[in-house]
């Protein structure tokens, strides 16, 4: 299948060079960008006249939950901080399905899409029933009929109240479910392909909810099985006392112990670290992906972003779970990460189309990718287009670089392309009714929750 971007107004490539293009034409044949040029004389099965459009290439969201985008904004987690507000859902999450992880997923992505995302990793940790590859399965049919790139993960929860971690008997499972789990899920769902449109991650969850020997296992299993390993590290404060007074040691010393550390891994969150801590980060080649929006709601603190970046850290941007965003859109999170990072650092804090990068470049590397995040012949054609005209850019689109992370939309992008293809068209989604899939998601809504 071919497609022809027909003369874009203007293509922010966010290459290497940081190339941005005017009134060119994009060529892309079997989800690869093949031509980049002024009057491309080739033919295409489809064409999209690009002439009042801006093109930026697809964001990568690294850090979500989407299951919990059926317990949002729920009055028992208001005004809450992390352990008490994962105390208050641990209840509700233990009622999850195949269905709620189904149409969860599918809604979470579909607002991703919407947003200009167009790879997704998701660190699913609850797996109440008995196998954890129905709901993985369940995840990436949702994953394929919308067209999105998806990364799952065999997430896991081992240590509950009994053996001293934070969530109770109902969501946790056995080590030796975890790990054999993982082996099957990688078997089944991992491609590691040039232009894979599903990977799976292991990720144990958290140092307060994952023991000692998962960490270990799961990591030496990860190396075996050739995927990345992934978990929620320095969030808060109360973590760090947490593995302080638990483990006698620091949150990452901690990772270290159990080799948890390294070019394949990345932590979500990364708020607490201190000057040696950024230093093995470095060191190892460790990454982070940056949750600003989550971090503000839970008063959990602001990541060290720009000094992480003067290392040479890799940084990549995620919403965080819907429950502690209560939202799922990667530019209001590229805003609120650029706001949040001038009010830190004034002058010193990434300026807006550093932000841009992070969200794309960023998100690649993170996921260990190196063909998507940028818009060049040979990478995929993973891709989102905002019209110019629209109001809530009015005046703001004479510098397209900047204008998401420093502006933001007030609305869904125009169109999405995955791998060359249209998934959001005029703003809606390409594959799917969204009132229907809304109805179907209210009605699981109100089962799951016990709510009228
Ligand atoms: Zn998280």
């Amino acid at each position: 299948m071919a497609l022809m971007l027909r003369n874009v107004r203007c293509v922010v490539s966010c290459d290497r060079h940081d190339n941005v293009y005017e009134k060119v034409d994009i060529y892309c044949k079997d989800g690869v960008i093949e031509a980049i040029g002024k009057d491309l004389d080739i033919g295409a099965e489809q064409v999209i006249n690009c002439s009042e459009l801006l093109c930026y290439p697809g964001l990568v969201n690294t850090h979500h939950h989407f299951y919990q985008l059926f317990s949002r904004n729920l009055p028992q987690t208001q005004g809450l901080r992390l352990f008490d507000w994962l105390t208050a859902l641990y209840d509700v999450w233990k009622r999850l399905d195949p269905e709620a992880v189904y149409l969860s997923t599918k809604c979470a992505l579909a607002l991703l899409m919407k947003s200009g995302c167009t790879t997704a990793f998701d660190h699913h940790y609850v797996f109440p029933g008995e196998s954890s590859i129905g709901l993985l399965e369940a995840q990436f049919s949702a994953a394929e009929e919308l067209g999105a790139r998806f990364h799952a993960s065999r997430g896991s929860m081992n240590l509950s109240k009994k053996d001293g971690g934070l969530p109770p008997d109902s969501v946790v499972q056995t080590t030796e479910k975890i790990l054999k789990d993982s082996m099957t899920a990688v078997e089944c769902f991992h491609d590691p392909s040039a232009g894979s449109m599903r990977q799976v991650a292991l990720a144990p969850c958290s140092p307060f909810s994952a023991s000692r020997d998962l960490y270990r296992e799961s990591a030496k299993l990860a190396r075996s099985l050739g995927v990345r390993l992934h978990t929620h590290l320095c969030e808060t404060k109360e973590e760090e006392y947490y593995t302080t007074t638990a483990f006698k040691m620091r949150p990452l010393e901690y990772m270290q112990s159990m080799d948890f550390v390294g070019e394949d891994v990345w932590f979500a969150h990364g708020v607490w670290f201190n000057d040696d801590e950024l230093r093995v980060l470095r060191d190892t080649g460790t990454a982070i992906s940056h949750c600003p929006t989550s971090n503000m709601k839970l008063a959990s603190g602001a990541a060290r972003i720009p000094d992480m970046l003067q290392l040479g850290i890799p940084i990549s941007l995620g919403v965080d779970g819907s429950a502690s965003n209560d939202g799922s859109d990667m530019i209001a999170e590229m805003r609120q990460a650029y706001l949040l990072s001038r009010v830190m650092y004034a002058n010193h804090a990434p300026d807006a189309y550093d932000w841009l990068k992070i969200a794309t470049v960023g998100g690649a590397k993170t996921l260990g990718r190196d063909d998507i995040g940028s818009i060049e012949v040979g990478k995929r054609a993973d891709l989102f287009l905002i019209d110019k005209r629209r109001l809530d850019i009015l005046g703001a689109a004479y510098s397209p670089k900047t204008m998401l992370a420093s502006v933001g939309l007030s609305d869904s992008v125009d169109y999405t392309i995955v791998n060359g293809e249209v998934t959001v068209e005029h703003g809606h989604l390409k594959n799917e009714d969204e009132i229907a899939l809304f109805e179907k998601a209210h009605e699981k809504i109100k089962e799951y929750l016990d709510v009228e």
